[in-house]
């Protein structure tokens, strides 16, 4: 597909209705509007009856597209946030420079952005720092990343609107930048991560020109703000195809520039003579991750069985490739240096930092705990011990050893504050359900949100 500048600068847009016959089959039929939320339906038909072009965008019109179950349900519209704000009672605007609304029902917040243009770029600078520019509904759909995250829904005709060849990208399975890839990925090389996020996740292939500028221009990831860059990596960790995600990273060189550990060890491989596959303990917890039930692991968890590999290699096989000074060998010593220098570079709040090192330090006491020795009772009252448990049937899973200790372990384990007991798989099969109820009463200290414990639904089914 062409698509160059002037193909780019067409404004007629695709106009696809769901009845109308396809030759390709899909994906431009069949968007079941019983398969959208009911509160997103009712926001686009109550701003398109105000009179506002409203649409359903991005990831959940290209889920819908692809029979996936959307995460979330994004409404754009040409109505500017004060006037959302008049027609909806339960809106409130957030952000200072580019103010979203956030349309909030019973159980959750659709969120309306007014279409946006092209962002300003700082003097001579490609780099977006600012993003705060209202726009028409072209100029939505081009400021937007990939050309499969920029369809718009409207559910009055069903049909799809498409200015950017996305539905042709979507049927191909392509990860393809909208404008030139230079350009956009230098913009913002957050992007780059995306565009392996969404090709570990549908089993997109990656355009080549797209390809070659996320390869040509990753050291630029480095400019980007460390906390965008772990809320990607963390969606990969639970996106269920964190081992895809890690070997596109690895093989792009891109895993080099976020976590330059992960790619050492992974390098170093040969050299400790691993009998299977090279880096086989970190593709193997990954593997493990794909399978688990990730909506009850913490962020610390997740990123703690990805620092292990590394840290563990560093204490046991040398420094030196990991370029941590050290004045002694102390294991403890080692793990601690290299993580502090991990977890400083990503930019970490302190209580997460602190658990990981946490984390990372319990596991080989739990791994080398004997089938009979007492049972690590000052362990066990830890807060952070339903996590540690966690990580470790990660890596029982991962590598077949332990099973008896994390058996026992479950078995032996009561939370000693209930409030931990929705905090993981651990604590969640731990936790005797009155102590969880009157648990709640005790006041705890608020955490930020990305790791605040992972509340169960009602309908999960234990395992
Ligand atoms: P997911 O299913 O992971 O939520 P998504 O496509 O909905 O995928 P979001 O991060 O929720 O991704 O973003 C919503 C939409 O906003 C995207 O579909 C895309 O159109 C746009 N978008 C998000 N991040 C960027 C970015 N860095 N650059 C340009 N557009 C972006
Ligand atoms: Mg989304």
């Amino acid at each position: 597909m062409d698509m160059s500048d002037s193909a780019l600068s067409e404004e007629k847009p695709v106009s696809v209705c769901e009845d109308e016959s396809d030759p390709t089959e899909i994906p431009t039929r069949g968007i079941s509007t019983t398969k959208i939320d009911k509160d997103a339906l009712k926001v686009v038909h109550r701003l398109a009856r105000f009179g506002y072009a409203a649409y359903l965008v991005g990831g959940c019109v290209r889920d819908l597209l692809l029979k996936l179950e959307p995460k979330d349900f994004d409404v754009a519209t040409s109505a500017k946030p004060p006037e959302i704000r008049k027609i909806f009672r339960n809106c409130r605007l957030i952000g200072r420079r580019f103010r979203l609304a956030h349309i909030h029902f019973r159980s959750k917040i659709i969120e309306t952005a007014t279409f946006r243009a092209e962002a300003e770029q700082s003097d001579g600078e490609l780099l977006i720092r600012s993003d705060n520019v209202f726009g028409n509904e072209q100029q939505d759909a081009m400021r937007r990343d990939f050309t499969i995250n920029a369809l718009f829904f409207d559910p009055k005709n069903r049909t799809i609107i498409d200015h950017v060849g996305g539905l042709e990208d979507l049927v191909e399975r392509t990860i393809r930048f909208i404008g030139d890839p230079g350009i956009r990925v230098r913009e913002d090389p957050v992007r780059i991560l995306r565009a392996i996020k969404f090709a570990a996740r549908l089993n997109f292939t990656i355009e080549p020109a797209t390809y070659q500028a996320m390869v040509r221009y990753r050291k630029d990831l480095s400019k980007s703000a460390p906390p965008r860059l772990l809320e990607e990596i963390n969606r990969m960790l639970r996106s269920g195809s964190a081992v895809a995600s890690f070997r596109l990273m690895w093989e792009a060189g891109i895993l080099e520039i976020i976590l330059p550990e992960a790619a050492c060890y992974l390098s170093r491989s040969p050299d400790r003579d691993e009998e299977r596959e090279p880096g086989s303990g970190l593709w193997a917890y990954l593997k493990q991750i794909d399978r688990s039930e990730r909506e009850f692991l913490s962020n610390a968890v997740l990123l703690a069985a990805v620092l292990l590999h590394p840290v563990a290699d560093a204490s046991c096989n040398g420094t030196q490739a990991y370029g941590v000074a050290s004045d002694s060998n102390a294991t403890g010593e080692v793990a601690r240096k290299l993580l502090e220098k991990i977890i400083g570079r990503l930019n970490l709040p302190k209580w997460e930092a602190e658990r990981i090192q946490q984390l990372v330090a319990t596991q080989r006491r739990l791994f080398t705990l004997r089938r009979n020795a007492p049972l690590p009772k000052g362990l066990m009252r830890r807060n952070y011990f339903p996590e540690a448990l966690d990580l470790f049937e990660i890596g029982v899973r991962a590598t077949g050893k332990g099973r008896a200790t994390l058996a026992r372990l479950r078995k032996a384990y009561r939370p000693q504050n209930p409030a931990d007991a929705s905090n993981g798989v651990a604590a969640r099969r731990g936790a005797p359900a009155s102590a969880k109820k009157s648990g709640r009463k005790k006041k705890r200290k608020r955490r930020p949100a990305q790791s605040r414990p992972y509340q169960r639904p009602a309908e999960s089914k234990e395992k």
